[in-house]
């Protein structure tokens, strides 16, 4: 019986331990299209779901992993053949189906894209979920109206995998771009990716303060994190102006009033990367690999290999990583 290498999640009496193991294709669920996994990469969700967050994951064992670049091997569907270089994010990938922490998975078709000709799959993982989800993200700032010369950019959890995709490509398309970062070590990497200037979580925040609104600075905002710091960016909105946000490290509340929308004409654009119909994917996979592609993809990326998926999932869910991290898989 062929088998593969996965990291394997496991329900313990003292909780989720995390493995290393061989597992066999009969393991993987019934699906279209038997992928051979190149790349994957590390997202806050995976440690949510590798720690047993039933919000994630609920049936255990389970090979975890959001985001997979790789080859088709096997197709029982009429848009793809085998050979096919494919990435599939998103859906229930990871979550409650095997997901990219395994040399193979098999998906429904409805799942996969054709990895466009200007991504390789490593380029494709270094952008993965988190990446993809900052596109997402400056593109619901464009359409309501963000242009360059505009004034500052904020984004929040600014060396995180989404913030810190957002900041280089926001910066790529002419934006000042101000990070939150509770990291004062990466201010060196967070200006390499185009950062004008950094402010602490701190100053980003008015601690939940009572005043219904605060002078007016950012001409657009992508908030990864939620809570008082959301709170406090909605305050500072310039008229007219709007954040995309996506996340809720620091808080999934938002203590906040209607007045900054009602004065101040603001908008909240929610940004979901998960359940977006194949064709919105797809037309964002083209963008990042063409005029949105950019040159410091390598510079955003560490890169493990399946082996060191525990400790690096324990460092994402303790706030501790930096940038993208790449998983080589086979
Ligand atoms: P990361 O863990 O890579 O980044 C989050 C960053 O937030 C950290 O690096 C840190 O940056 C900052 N941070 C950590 N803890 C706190 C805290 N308590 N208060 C304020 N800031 C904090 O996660 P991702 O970038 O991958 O994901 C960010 C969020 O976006 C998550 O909630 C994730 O679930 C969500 N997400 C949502 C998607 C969607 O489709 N809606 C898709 C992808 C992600 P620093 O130290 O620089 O401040």
């Amino acid at each position: 019986m062929p088998t593969y290498r996965a990291l394997l999640v496991t329900k313990t009496d003292d909780g989720f331990s995390k493995n290393l193991v061989e597992r066999s294709i009969d393991d993987l669920p019934e699906g279209d299209l038997l992928i051979e996994v190149q790349y994957s990469s590390v997202n806050y969700k995976d440690a949510l779901s590798a720690s047993g967050n039933p919000g994630v994951s609920r049936n255990f064992p389970h090979q975890p992993g959001i985001d997979a670049a790789g080859v088709v091997l096997e197709s029982a569907s009429a848009d793809f053949a085998t050979g096919d270089d494919v990435i599939v994010i998103g859906y229930d990938l990871g979550m409650n189906t095997a997901g990219g922490f395994g040399q193979r998975i098999r998906v429904p078709a409805g799942w996969a894209i054709k990895r466009p000709a200007g991504l390789s799959a490593r380029e494709s993982m270094i952008i993965g979920t988190a990446g993809f989800t900052a596109g997402l993200c400056v593109q619901k700032l464009e359409r309501a109206g963000l242009t360059k010369g505009s004034g500052e950019v904020l984004v929040t959890g600014g060396t995180g995998g989404v913030g810190s995709v957002a900041i280089a490509l926001l910066s790529k398309l002419g934006h000042d771009v101000v990070a939150v970062s509770g990291k004062p070590q990466k201010e060196a990497f967070l200006k390499s990716l185009g950062a004008q200037s950094i402010i602490s979580r701190e100053e980003a925040s008015d601690g939940g303060g009572k005043r219904p609104m605060l002078k007016e600075r950012w001409a657009g905002v992508v908030d990864t994190v939620g809570g008082d710091i959301l709170a406090a960016a909605l305050k500072s909105l310039r008229y007219g102006a709007s954040a995309a946000i996506c996340g809720m490290v620091q808080s999934a509340d938002l203590p906040t009033s209607v007045f900054p929308f009602i004065l101040r004409d603001i908008s909240l654009l929610g940004v979901d990367s998960v359940e977006l119909p194949l064709a919105t994917k797809s037309a964002m996979w083209d963008r990042l690999a063409g005029d949105w592609k950019l040159a410091e993809l390598d510079s955003l990326a560490t890169e493990i290999e399946l082996d060191g998926l525990p400790d690096a999932l324990d460092a994402i869910l303790a706030g501790k990583l930096a940038g993208r991290t790449l998983v080589k898989v086979s």
